[in-house]
């Protein structure tokens, strides 16, 4: 009798413990974004680059990219899918194909306590840093979704600064002077435009970081390395005890496809995949945070013909096309709940998961 009861507890302990190893909620999420990454792209990667960081991840698997309305998805409606878990129409920021705004992971996030941020290689309100912070019918509206960063509760923009000026929107009619955003986002947080007055920011809680130019050049034409800026993000965001949301694009991978650029797109991979590097290596020591790295859907219809593994070289591609394409993208996660990511799912299966481990 005693001897039974003792091996029910200790079997029911033993259950507790698998089942509490299976919840655990990710604190942290950081999601990198290599705009136009198809398999392909990631075949270069692990060509010119071994051993990369993507392949330190151990759970793998494909996302099914197309948006409400179209086969091939474009980066609003991808990133749409990732911000709100939803599947909108191609050229809509974080709105229903009626145009009701949706909730983001941001907004959820902010709402529990956490900070969040976006790190890119574009302009903070391109398409895919848009979709997490602002709600629009058009990507295009770039003052609109300016002023929606602005009045958010974001703690980390770093990109360019299109859409800052009412003149940077086609159309758009005010009566406000060139710098009034400006002003008023300068009230919220520290902002700088230089690489080594920005490798010297020390003790700051909220960090703009614009390039100049407002639209970055190519990988070796940017001041800083995304690397370096995903590194800052994160040591200024986990200061915060409740948590954070990062969002890192790799932005010009997509538009090197665009461009059928192959040494650009390699230049471009190789950023993108170092700043992986510097959130697998806080996320092993945290223990708490998520690190998803996935695309919004493939541009260029990348195929590689030759190339030598031993050279680590790339001979000879053939891009098919200079736009998107509608071949599934890869995923890989890492972290509290990354198996869950692995197989083969919607896109917005991501952005569902992510909201769930964020709700109040
Ligand atoms: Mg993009
Ligand atoms: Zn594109």
């Amino acid at each position: 009798m005693f001897k039974s009861i003792i091996y029910t507890i200790i079997t029911l302990f033993f259950f507790y413990s698998c089942l509490n190893a299976q919840v655990q909620i990710p604190k942290n999420i950081i999601l990198f974004i290599g705009d136009g990454m198809g398999p392909a792209q990631v075949t270069t990667l692990t060509t010119v680059k071994n051993p990369s960081n993507m392949e330190r991840f151990k759970v793998g698997g494909l996302l099914k990219t197309h948006s409400a309305d179209k086969y091939v998805t474009d980066s609003a409606a991808g990133a749409t899918a990732y911000a709100t878990g939803y599947k909108t129409n191609n050229k809509f920021v974080s709105v229903s194909p009626g145009s009701q705004p949706l909730k983001t992971i941001f907004e959820y996030a902010e709402e529990i306590g956490k900070s969040t941020g976006v790190v890119v290689t574009c302009e903070f309100t391109h398409a895919t840093p848009a979709c997490f912070v602002a709600h629009s019918d058009s990507r295009y509206k770039y003052h609109e979704i300016a002023s929606q960063f602005v009045h958010s509760d974001i703690d980390v923009i770093m990109g360019g600064a299109k859409g800052m000026s009412p003149k940077d929107q086609k159309e758009y009619i005010t009566d406000k002077d060139d710098d009034y955003l400006y002003r008023e986002l300068q009230q919220k947080m520290t902002i700088v435009t230089d690489s080594s007055e920005f490798r010297a920011i020390k003790d700051v809680d909220k960090l703009a970081f614009f390039y100049d130019p407002q639209v970055p050049g190519p990988f070796d034409e940017r001041p800083l390395s995304l690397r370096e800026m995903t590194e800052k993000a994160i040591e200024i965001l986990s200061k915060n005890a409740s948590g954070f949301i990062l969002m890192v694009e790799g932005s010009q991978i997509d538009w090197a496809a665009h461009d059928n650029e192959i040494d650009t797109l390699i230049g471009e991979i190789k950023d993108f995949d170092e700043a992986i590097g510097a959130g697998l290596d806080f996320a092993k020591k945290d223990k708490e945070t998520l690190i998803i790295v996935t695309a919004d859907h493939e541009t260029g219809g990348l195929s590689l013909r030759d190339g030598s593994t031993n050279d680590k070289k790339i001979l000879d591609v053939n891009f098919a096309y200079t736009q998107h394409t509608a071949v599934m993208v890869p995923v890989f996660a890492f972290g509290p709940q990354a198996e869950i990511f692995g197989g083969i799912h919607q896109n917005n299966f991501v952005g569902q998961k992510m909201i769930d481990f964020n709700k109040k």
